[in-house]
């Protein structure tokens, strides 16, 4: 890598994300807390969806106080279908951390903001360009590969070098983001577009038939086959609710009654088995639809299995709840909950 090409690199990067950035609501405010939402929210989420959800939080919470004095489920709630829901606990965590130690105000200072709930090394360098306008680097996914491919390298401290040497003498609030810009529309993981990329000429892997995500490899995701059959239980015009333990994946969200299997056979029975407690009279279980759904490391299929039961009874303890069909918008509920139930809607529709 030569160190000479830094300030080339700086003025072309520059000068394709004034004329292509695309129009994104958290870089029209300069709001730390705002910024802060957004960046959380577009961590390991694309854009095109986290925008909806970015919208509605800063209208339900649009201060670090409202969301520090939020109830977690309705955070929860606000989350729901965006994944990763740590984060949501996190930010409400965090938001009360700054309230207790910072006045309310997101602090200015790396080793303040690395204390807080959630924030890590790429959001704190984010927060600290973005919305104070300090020279952080802030590395994420996009930024790994554009640099990793850029100079050729592969290692982590490396490409930290890289990074801080290159928004040391810039504009960090636009550098880091045209950085990440660049990575998330023209160096995209398996077709970068280098005959439109400003940095063609600087690139060492530009000349390779096809870049290798340098800095890929070693992270590359090991992702776990699984089976999870599903079970939504009817009766009446409720269905049957679960609320995940504090402790566990997907904490504290509302959703159907399911198993995580690794065989493929059995299904309906390790329902049955799981329901048995119940003591719920159903009708024999039909089998309506099959979702595919990811969380973290594993690619689950889902298939969804209906249970008419004869009789409401009360629920079966303090974590289930029958819920009006009409009512479980207003719960917090999982992402697979939701596509499992869409799969419900639909069958209905056939049905009718
Ligand atoms: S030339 Fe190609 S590989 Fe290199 S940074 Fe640009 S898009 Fe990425």
């Amino acid at each position: 890598m030569s160190a000479k090409n830094f300030p080339v690199i700086r003025r072309k990067l520059l000068g394709w994300y004034k004329k292509n950035k695309r129009d994104l609501p958290w870089r029209r405010t300069r709001d730390p807390y705002a910024i802060w939402i957004a960046e959380t929210m577009l961590q390991q989420t694309q854009v095109k969806t986290v925008l909806p959800y970015y919208e509605r939080f800063l209208n339900t919470f649009p201060s670090v106080e409202s969301l520090a004095r939020a109830r977690l489920e309705r955070v929860l709630r606000l989350w729901s279908g965006l994944g990763y829901y740590r984060r949501a606990e996190n930010l409400k965590t965090a938001a009360r951390q700054v309230v207790r130690d910072h006045g309310g105000k997101l602090p200015r200072e790396y080793s303040q903001l690395r204390t807080l709930a959630g924030i890590g090394d790429y959001t704190a360098g984010a927060i600290l360009s973005i919305a104070f306008g300090k020279n952080y680097p802030a590395i994420d996914g996009n930024v790994r590969r554009v640099l990793g491919r850029l100079y050729a390298i592969a290692d982590d401290p490396a490409l930290r070098d890289v990074a801080i040497e290159l928004v040391r003498r810039t504009q960090p609030r636009e550098f880091n983001q045209a950085l990440m810009e660049l990575g998330a529309t023209v160096c995209t993981p398996r077709a970068p577009n280098c005959a439109a990329c400003p940095l063609k000429s600087e690139c060492l892997s530009r000349s390779a038939a096809r870049p290798t995500n340098h800095s890929d490899g070693v992270r590359a995701k090991y992702f776990t086959e699984v089976t999870w059959p599903l079970a939504i239980v009817r009766c009446g015009g409720k269905i049957l609710l679960h609320r995940r333990a504090a402790a566990a994946l997907l904490a504290r969200l509302w959703e159907l009654p399911g198993v995580e299997m690794t065989r493929r056979d059995g299904e309906a029975s390790a329902l049955r088995r799981q329901l048995r407690d119940l003591r719920v009279n159903f009708a024999k279980p039909r089998r309506i639809g099959d979702i595919r759904h990811s969380i973290t490391h594993r690619r689950i299929r889902a298939p969804v299995y209906l249970f008419d039961c004869t009789a409401l009874i009360a629920a079966p303890g303090p974590r289930w709840r029958w819920v009006p069909r009409r009512r479980v918008a207003h719960y917090p509920v999982s992402s697979m909950t939701k596509k499992a139930l869409a799969v419900l809607a639909a069958h209905e529709t056939r049905s009718a």
